[in-house]
């Protein structure tokens, strides 16, 4: 079991709340948060890095619910956003612009805008087309610009899933390692935009510290090259996200290996390293809480049909990623070999196949693991199913921090009379 989670008498628990109190009180599917395993991931970086220049900014993308970056912000995380919707719960959630960074391959200029207007830390510019609607935007609302530029360094790393892996030559994101001291330069006689600092982002769930000493020896290099024109001073290097956690492929991170790769980096003068997790703050905190409704039998196959889908858990079926699947009210041995899968109307809506779990019947709860990390944030309403709620649980008290959505909310935006314009 991940940390915060626990049986006592069989019945799974979240630190001090039973798990089917909660399905009794909320309802499911649910996904629920430990509040002290998001403070214990936190610390356990922080004393990692400790002694370095480091400072983390949590990736919203990864859990991005206003309770769960509260819970962070009071921890002294600052943020990592891709979107003005990102930025707007940022500071919802009461983040200052000084706080986020702002990352991403195709900001509009309506984004960069409301980030400039905010104040952010940085623009973690990802193009050179985007450098230069930038700079536009800012000499338009008279801002001078802070910017970070993402380098492509072309490390490879050997995640579970091809679709998490963005740090090689050719994909979409960054600038290519070959263009970045020509960026540099045109940014020097650029008026509004200001060079301050390098990044990367190599991709998620990676398990080996070795890319991360890669790539920050190639922000090194590529700092000293332009300190050395003297095109800027940086005081910036951003080593991005991505660091690997257990249960979902059984690997993880050395946090001292990965410490002693900041470290190249935090060996410059004069620099401040930042570093933006995600899954690893928030993904072993959280478990999604589903409903057994059926079972059926077909083709030799046992099918526990759920009341979670892909819509509410997309990961199974979009990174084809492994979650431990539980029952939450019995530590009896696994027995039962089944697919477990949704009520949608696709093939590809299941949490696990050929999976030995336990001889669940309909009305039991069963729990995905470690699904605390692009869960919800990636959840949607296919089929038409309203998304699920969240519950945040801190030692013994528990939480509704996002409510179920109802079927009105489904249909709220939407009008069956539609208001023609002539063209
Ligand atoms: C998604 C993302 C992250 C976080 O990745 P994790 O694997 O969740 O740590 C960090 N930085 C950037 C730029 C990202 O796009």
């Amino acid at each position: 079991m991940p940390a915060g989670y626990t049986r006592r008498d069989g019945a799974l628990f979240c630190d001090g709340v039973a798990l089917d109190t909660i399905a009794d009180r909320v309802g499911t599917p649910v996904y629920v948060y430990s509040a002290n395993t998001i403070r214990n991931q936190y610390q356990r970086l922080a004393a990692a890095v400790e002694g370095l220049p480091v400072h983390v900014h949590y990736s919203v993308k990864a859990n991005s619910s206003l309770a769960i970056l509260a819970l962070l912000r009071s921890l002294g995380a600052g943020v990592d956003i891709v979107s003005g919707g990102e930025l707007h719960r940022a500071l919802e959630a009461g983040f200052a612009g000084s706080d986020i960074v702002f990352s991403g391959v195709g900001k509009t200029p309506a984004e960069l805008e409301r980030a400039v207007r905010a104040g952010v830390r940085s623009i973690n510019v990802e193009s050179e087309g985007e450098l230069a609607v930038l700079q536009d935007v800012a000499h338009r609302i008279g801002v001078v610009a802070p910017v970070v530029l993402r380098v492509n360094p072309d490390v490879a790393v050997d995640t579970p899933h091809p679709y998490t892996r963005t740090g090689e030559r050719g994909m979409k994101f960054g600038i290519p390692l070959d263009r970045v001291i020509a960026v540099a330069r045109a940014m020097s006689h650029m008026t509004d935009v200001k060079l301050i600092g390098l990044a990367s982002h190599l991709g998620s769930q990676i398990g080996d510290a070795t890319p991360y000493a890669l790539a920050a020896k190639a922000l090194v290099q590529l700092k000293r090259e332009i300190e050395g024109e003297n095109l800027a001073q940086l005081t910036t290097l951003d080593l991005g996200g991505g660091l690997g956690v257990t249960d979902d492929d059984g690997s993880s991170l050395d946090l001292s290996a990965y410490a002693d790769a900041l470290r190249i980096a935090a060996a410059e003068p004069g620099v401040e390293i930042l570093i933006e997790p995600g899954r690893f703050l928030v993904a072993e905190s959280g478990v999604l809480v589903t409903r057994v409704l059926y079972r059926k039998h077909s083709g030799g196959k046992e099918i526990v049909i759920t009341d979670a889908g892909m819509n509410d858990f997309i990961r199974p079926s979009l990174y084809a990623s492994h979650h431990a699947i539980d029952s939450a009210s019995s530590d009896a041995e696994p027995t039962l070999r089944a697919n477990i899968v949704g009520p949608v109307c696709e093939s590809g809506d299941f949490f696990a196949n050929n999976r030995l779990i336990a001889d669940v019947a309909p009305g039991d709860l069963l729990v995905l693991r470690a699904t605390g990390a692009y869960g919800y944030s990636m959840a949607s309403n296919y089929n038409s199913r309203p998304r699920p709620a969240e519950v945040l649980v801190d030692g013994s008290r528990f939480a509704v921090i996002t409510e179920r959505e109802s079927d009105a909310d489904l249909t709220r935006r939407e009008t069956f009379a539609p208001d023609w314009i002539e063209d």
